[in-house]
């Protein structure tokens, strides 16, 4: 989508410091982060938000999401997908939350 953040991100026409990348999805650093590490996982198709994207597809970002997390964060790791208005989505292109480096609280806000 040409006029979608991630999409220009994953496009690399916006320049991030790519922390994994393969054919499906890029890993990249959060510009707000909400913990010591904060990553988000993104594929690099546009899909909107978690609902109207395929099964394989997310396989595919959750486990890339997993391997990031245990490489960088032996001490436990917790991934976050908000999904529309209530979930506190504010980017309307799928991303995943890999947050680590603290502990995290429970329940979360
Ligand atoms: P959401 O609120 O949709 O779950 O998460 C969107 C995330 O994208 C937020 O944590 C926000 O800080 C991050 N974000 C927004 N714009 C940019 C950007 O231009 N670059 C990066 N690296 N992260 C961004
Ligand atoms: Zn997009």
């Amino acid at each position: 989508m040409t006029d979608c953040l991630f999409c220009k991100i994953a496009s690399h026409d916006i320049p991030v410091k790519a922390v994994y990348e393969d054919d499906l999805c890029l890993v990249f650093p959060d510009i707000h982060p909400q913990a010591p590490t904060h990553l988000l996982v993104i594929p690099k198709q546009h899909f909107a938000k978690v609902t109207e994207a395929t099964a394989s597809l997310l396989g595919h970002v959750l486990k890339t999401a997993a391997d990031v997390g245990s490489g960088e964060l032996p001490g436990g790791f917790r991934i976050v997908v908000n999904t529309g208005a209530d979930g506190g989505q504010t980017v309307d292109h799928l991303h995943l939350h890999l947050l680590g480096g603290r502990s995290m609280h429970w329940p979360p806000g």
